[in-house]
């Protein structure tokens, strides 16, 4: 009896060797490199920042993506320099998701589904932390002070604030349009005045997470209302009393007015009010997000 159990033991063993050696000989030699496909999420990247990006290859079963004359792995999204690269579960990805076009329906309840996804967001924002690597280089700067040095001055929907100067054009071309926007349409007008403060360069990490926010880069800027009323602005805020902070009407959230969001989305930036954790005054610039979700990112 156990001499059989043994058998069947070693032909299992042995017929899964022989599947995986098949799987592995499939992917090693009939695809080479340059004919396998690429992710949507590379060739996003590729459009958004070609003018970084020296070479994109197939090595060592990922994708190496040569920006700046930097190699960084793919990794899943992390992009992460060859030293980094064996610990990969330490970090967290860039974030590649399709970005809705329009406003996402407010579940009542969350199934089963969304509460993994929420419990997902929560512990990897905690627990991982996103290599800067990839945006130290297209912004060129690791400190505060190097940062700092690229930094420009503008006026902005009437603020003077410091933001990038390598996208210092897009943020004159999209206040130009809110502005001609205000003009014709009293709502956009009343949603400028109802604004209180403008904030862009904040060298700081995320709050409660381990990665370094867009802010310190110079390429997200927060739209503050002067009152809040009680309107929820913030997943994070709204979550300290009410468990479920994702299920808030957009009713019963301050809004950034539709033609303003279209502004900022035509030149590259998306809107925090679209996530599921919402951040409604927030907007950053991640061209390769409207790309990979298949809309047209425009020059100014
Ligand atoms: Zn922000």
């Amino acid at each position: 009896m156990m001499k059989k159990k043994k058998t069947i033991l070693y032909l299992i063993v042995f017929f899964s060797s022989f599947f995986l050696f098949c799987t592995l000989s499939v992917k090693i030699y009939s695809q080479p490199a340059g004919s396998r496909k690429m992710p949507d999420e590379i060739n996003a990247l590729y459009r958004a920042y070609s003018q970084f990006i020296d070479e994109i290859k197939y090595v060592n079963n990922d994708w190496l993506i040569t920006v700046g004359g930097v190699d960084l792995y793919w990794a899943g999204g992390r992009l992460l320099p060859p030293d980094k690269k064996p610990y990969e579960n330490e970090y967290r990805s860039y974030g590649f998701y399709k970005y809705p076009d329009k406003l996402p329906e407010i579940v009542k309840e969350a199934d089963a589904r969304m509460l993994e996804r929420i419990s997902r967001f929560t512990s990897s924002r905690r627990n991982l932390v996103r290599d800067n690597t990839f945006l130290e280089i297209l912004y060129g700067g690791q400190t505060r002070r190097e940062i700092q040095q690229r930094l420009t001055t503008i006026n902005f929907l009437g603020y003077r604030v410091q933001v990038h100067e390598s996208i210092a054009d897009r943020y004159r071309v999209i206040d130009r349009e809110i502005r001609a926007a205000a003009s014709k349409n009293p709502e956009v007008a009343e949603f400028l005045s109802s604004l209180g403060s403008v904030a862009t360069f904040m060298w700081r990490e995320i709050e409660e997470s381990r990665s370094r926010s867009y802010h310190s880069f110079g390429i997200a800027v927060d739209l503050n209302p002067r009152q809040l009323g009680n309107k929820q602005i913030y997943w994070k805020w709204t979550s300290v009393y009410n468990e479920k902070w994702y299920t808030v009407p957009y009713s019963q959230r301050w809004m950034v007015h539709p033609e303003v969001v279209r502004i900022f989305e035509k030149y590259g930036f998306i809107w925090g009010g679209k996530w599921l954790p919402f951040d409604n005054m927030h907007f950053e610039y991640r061209p390769e997000i409207l790309i990979f979700s298949g809309r047209e990112v425009r020059n100014p």
